[in-house]
This record gives C-alpha cells, structure tokens and sequence, in this order.
C-alpha cells in the first residue's frame, strides 16, 4: 500500500497567477512516481483545515487577491505558524511570501499586517519588477524562475533570503540582490514561472522533508519505469535551466 502524504494548496482561486497551480501538479506528479500516494487538498477561504498537512504550497496573486483572503489567512495564522515552527515544509511565492512576512504597504497605501513567519516587510512602489529571474541558492545551486511584482521586500537582519540575484532579475527588492527568504523548512520566493518543473532540487527538498517529517525516512520505491519517468523530467527541465542561464 503506498503510503499517503497531503498537500495543501493554499487559495488557489485568489492567490494563484503565473502558473503557480503547475507547482501543484509536480509536487504530486514526483510523490506519486516514487510511490507514494498525493492527496491534494485545496483551502481556499473558509474551507476546512485537511486532517494531515504534510506540505504547503501558495501562490502569488493581485494586490486585490491578497485582499480578499487577508482575513482567512489571519484565522489560519496560528495553524501554519506552529506547522511551520514544526519543521513542515511550505513553499510561498510572491502575494503570499508577502504575506508570510510582517507586513506589505501597497502602492496606492494599503497597509496588510502579514503573519509574520518570515522576517522581512514588503513595500510597493509604482515600477513593476517583472522578467526572468536567476539565481544562485547555497540550499539548491542555480534556480530560475519568472518575477512580476510591485513590491520591495526587505529582510530583517539575520533572515537567510533563498539565493542571491546572478544576470537576470531585480529579486526581493531590486537594491540588495537577495531572493526569497528561507525560515526553517519555509521558502518564500518571487519566483513563478511555475517554480517546481524547472527545479527538481527544490521540489525533493520539500518532497524529502514531507515525508522525514511524516514517516521518519524517505524511502522511495520506484518502479523501473517510473525511475526513467523521473530522469526524462528532470532532463527537460535541465534543458530549461541550461537556456535560462545563457
Ligand atoms: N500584488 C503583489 C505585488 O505586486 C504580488 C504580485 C504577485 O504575486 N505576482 O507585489
């Protein structure tokens, strides 16, 4: 019997642009070839909390979006916050990595109190950062990915930020040279595009923390095709990264 692991993603109808949903699907796709069995669930506002929350994934979205699901992400703060503290794995990228911040003041003065899980405070400003984005992380060796964000974030002192800014892309705050921000086992980064087919090292790491988390180990067992089904993926988005990096 494969063994199940649960992954909560978190308001895909408001917080999900850039094709942040084919983070989703790798995540399962990749538990599934190495036999295990993804249950997905979706929370979006005032949707219950799942039983098992092994790993989280939340999208990007427009000022507005980051509106509408604000108050359900208050209610939900202490839940992501002791999962968090716990070691379980989350993935945010751009509206909700500003989210899991202190705060982010928005271009036209909104100011969004964020649940502070990540140490850093965002603030827009009226040029958009948008285009692809390189990086290199101590954590995953090169990354890349697709930016579109108004917003400037700035780390506390001591926060870790994911990678650092290489040829393309303006990253956390287009100052800096920092991107994302990694707190435990929680990533927050700018980076669409989706994030997860271009950097299978990024998806194991949230993968085997998942499962160590859940189960104690990480035990794969893949069947021979779905071993070769792996290397074929893995192939094309080395193919991607390879072009991102000329
Ligand atoms: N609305 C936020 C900003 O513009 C987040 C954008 C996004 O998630 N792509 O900074």
């Amino acid at each position: 019997m494969a063994r199940p692991i649960d992954i909560v993603s978190l308001y895909p109808k408001d917080m999900n642009i850039y094709g942040d949903s084919g983070n989703v699907l790798t995540i399962e796709r990749r538990l599934a070839l190495y036999g295990y069995e993804p249950r997905v669930h979706a929370v979006n506002q005032r949707d219950p909390w799942p039983d098992h929350a092994d790993v989280i994934l939340g999208g990007g979205g427009q000022d507005t979006g980051q509106k509408k699901i604000i108050d359900d992400l208050y209610a939900r703060a202490d839940t992501l916050r002791a999962l968090a503290d716990d070691g379980t794995p989350m993935l945010m990228i751009c509206g909700l990595y500003q989210l899991f911040g202190d705060y982010f003041e928005t271009v036209d003065g909104a100011r969004l109190e964020g649940i502070s899980i990540i140490g850093a405070h965002t603030v827009g400003r009226d040029v958009r950062m948008i285009g692809n984005l390189v990086e290199h992380s101590d954590d995953f060796g090169d990354v890349i990915g697709y930016e579109n964000h108004s917003g400037q974030t700035f780390l506390d002192a001591g926060v870790r930020p994911l990678g650092t800014v290489a040829h393309d892309g303006m990253g956390n705050n287009g100052e800096d040279h920092t991107e994302g921000a990694r707190v435990h086992n929680v990533i927050g980064t700018y980076m669409h595009g989706s994030l997860l087919p271009k950097n299978p090292a990024i998806s194991d790491f949230l993968i085997r923390a998942a499962v160590e988390r859940r189960y104690g180990g990480f035990r794969p067992e893949s069947a021979p095709a779905q071993g070769e089904e792996l290397a074929r993926i893995d192939r094309v988005a080395g193919r991607a990264r390879e072009a991102a990096r000329l």
